[in-house]
Order: C-alpha cells, then sequence, then structure tokens
C-alpha cells in the first residue's frame, strides 16, 4: 500500500523524476539494496530531495545514520496495511524502527501509523512483547510517550522497568547507565527513583560479598563512584532495617478496642520475634522484600488473630505496607542519589 501525499496530486517535477527512475540502489550500512524509489518518494519529501541531489540512476544513493535492518524495516512498514500488533521483541523491534525512521524521514502517516500501533500495545499493559521486551526497547518507547506527553504510559513503563530490575529480568548495570537523569532532557525525578532502584537491584546481587566484608570492585560492571553508591546504600538500609524491626509501627486502636496497651504490645513483640529470629528468608538490606514477607507472615499469624481485634490487626499491617511503600518510592535516598 502506498500512502496519501499531500504532494502526490501536485505532481512535482522532482516527483514525476522520481516515479519515472522507478528503482535504484541504495547502500545502507555498507550493504546494497534495489529499492523501489517511487515509495519512498511519495511519502517524504526527505527522500524526494536525496533521489533529486542523487540524480544519476546507475550511481548508489548511500544512506547515513541508518542500519541495513532499521532501513528494512522501514520499506516494511511502507508495505504494509496495517500496522500490526508487536507480539514477540522481533515485532518490537520492527515497529520500533518504522517509527523512528519514518519521523527521520518526515513520513508522516507512517510515523503515526507506528506510534499509535505502539501506543496501544503499552496502553493494552498485557502485551507479551512490551512485558517481556529489553532495557533498549524500553528506552525507545518511553521516549515516545514523554514526546506525546502521555503521562499514564509513561509512569506504566518506569514501574516495569523497576519491577524488572528486581526480578533480574533487565539489566542493573545498563539501568545505572541508561537511567541517569542527565541522559534525559525531562524532570529529573522519576530517573533519579528508576536509578534507585538500579543501585538496589546490583546491591541485593552483591549482598553476599558485602556481608562477607569482601571486595566488591573486582570484576564489577560497576565504577567506583557507582561502587561508592552501592556502599552508601547497603549501610543505610542494614541500619534503616534495624530501626523497623527494633520499632514496630504505630497503628491507631479501634474504639472497641479494650486494651490498647496489650494490643500493641503483641503486635510489637511478634515483629520483632519475626525480624529478630531469622524468619525471613532475605537479607537484611532487602527491606523491600523482607516487609512484603514480614506482612504476609503477619497478616496469616493466628497469634495476632487470637490476641488482636480485627480492626486493630487490619491498622497495624496496613502501617506496615505503608513502610513498605514509603521505602519503594525514598529508596533513592539511600544510595545517595
Ligand atoms: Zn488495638
Amino acid at each position: 500500500m502506498t500512502l496519501p501525499h499531500p504532494s502526490i496530486t501536485k505532481s512535482s517535477p522532482t516527483h514525476r523524476k522520481c516515479i519515472g527512475l522507478k528503482y535504484r540502489t541504495f547502500v545502507v550500512d555498507s550493504t546494497l539494496r534495489r529499492v523501489n524509489v517511487a515509495v519512498l518518494c511519495e511519502n517524504s519529501a526527505v527522500f524526494r530531495r536525496i533521489v533529486s541531489e542523487n540524480a544519476d540512476p546507475d550511481t548508489p544513493i548511500v544512506l547515513h545514520g541508518s542500519t541495513t535492518r532499521q532501513f528494512g524495516n522501514l520499506l516494511w512498514g511502507l508495505e504494509v496495511n496495517s500496522m500490526p500488533q508487536p507480539r514477540d521483541e522481533g515485532d518490537l523491534e520492527r515497529i520500533l524502527d518504522v517509527e523512528e525512521l519514518s519521523r527521520h524521514y518526515s513520513m508522516y502517516h507512517l510515523q503515526v501509523r507506528a506510534e499509535s500501533a505502539l501506543l496501544a500495545a503499552i496502553a493494552e499493559g498485557t502485551n507479551p512483547a512490551i512485558l517481556a521486551c529489553n532495557t533498549h526497547a524500553l528506552v525507545r518507547m518511553l521516549r515516545i510517550t514523554m514526546r506525546v506527553h502521555n503521562e499514564t504510559l509513561f509512569s506504566f513503563l518506569m514501574q516495569l522497568w523497576t519491577w524488572r530490575l528486581h526480578s533480574r529480568e533487565l539489566d542493573h548495570a545498563l539501568a545505572i547507565r541508561m537511567a541517569h537523569p542527565s541522559c534525559w532532557d525531562y524532570d529529573p525525578q522519576p530517573f533519579l527513583k528508576l536509578l534507585g532502584h538500579a543501585f538496589y537491584a546490583a546491591m541485593v546481587v552483591m549482598e553476599p560479598k558485602l556481608s562477607r566484608g569482601q571486595h566488591i570492585d573486582l570484576d564489577s560492571q560497576l565504577t567506583r563512584a557507582e561502587i561508592v553508591h552501592v556502599r552508601c546504600g547497603y549501610h543505610s538500609l542494614r541500619s534503616w532495617w534495624d530501626q523497623i524491626a527494633s520499632k514496630a509501627p504505630a497503628y491507631m486502636h479501634c474504639p472497641r478496642c479494650m486494651n490498647p496497651e496489650r494490643c500493641s504490645y503483641v503486635w510489637r513483640i511478634r515483629i520483632q520475634w519475626l525480624a529478630e529470629n531469622d524468619k525471613i528468608p532475605f537479607p537484611k538490606v532487602d527491606g523491600i522484600r523482607r516487609l512484603q514477607e514480614l506482612h504476609r507472615l503477619l497478616a496469616a499469624d493466628s497469634f495476632l488473630i487470637k490476641n488482636m481485634p480485627e480492626t486493630c490487626r487490619h491498622s497495624a499491617l496496613q502501617e506496615l505496607l505503608k513502610r513498605k511503600e514509603h521505602l519503594l518510592k525514598t529508596v533513592h535516598h539511600h544510595f545517595d542519589l
């Protein structure tokens, strides 16, 4: 399919020249490719200019700034009737290539089609290609959501990046480089938070060595400065956990609580017992997972169920969740960011 372009109907001399030549050889990334140049010219003023500047039909046109794959994907985008929803990594990369290169060559209609397909796939929230994408694709999609000012989709992708760092599906060292606020012409706050989670993920990986006092800079992908941040976070989160363990979160007692003092005491000793007796199978510095596990254990704890009024128990558990939420929002402070 060829897309309508306002200038087609005008049929400028340059355009007629393009159509007349039909096929030309392009050199992209040192690879030769015969291309129906009329299709490119119909859709792009930039290509019309490039072709008119390279009038000799026997001399290949050298295109700079794109790879063979990207150029091939652009030609694919021009051929397909509708942009399919990405179903895997390859599909996603193809549509991202089309979006970026069509923007580069001012192919407005094609760019809008690719952009819409990508935004719809992200908005779906369950698209397998988006949920399993690599860091580079995530960064490329983030740039699109920022360009179209879609805060909701931007936040969704940032959250996806954060959780996939914690589950170790995405590389923390790459995130530490690519999420640095200096790389983005944008509000630094969301990127600082993401950077905090990337350092947190790095710290969890290095924890066995850190806890034994071993060197972590040997064979590390991180720079010395980055390792200093990891160490900061490690020490800060250790003392943060000690505080949680020694001082159970306070909560509001319900009007029916007959003995608030005893109620609080029961809550406190149970938290201390769980926190101090190695009942939580995560390192001390992994406060996010520890709080999650602590909440799970306390929510099912029969001693608390028996000895605390239901509403008090619920409020107390909520306070624990608030601690976790607060840690998630402020994790970057621990790493001195
Ligand atoms: Zn109570």
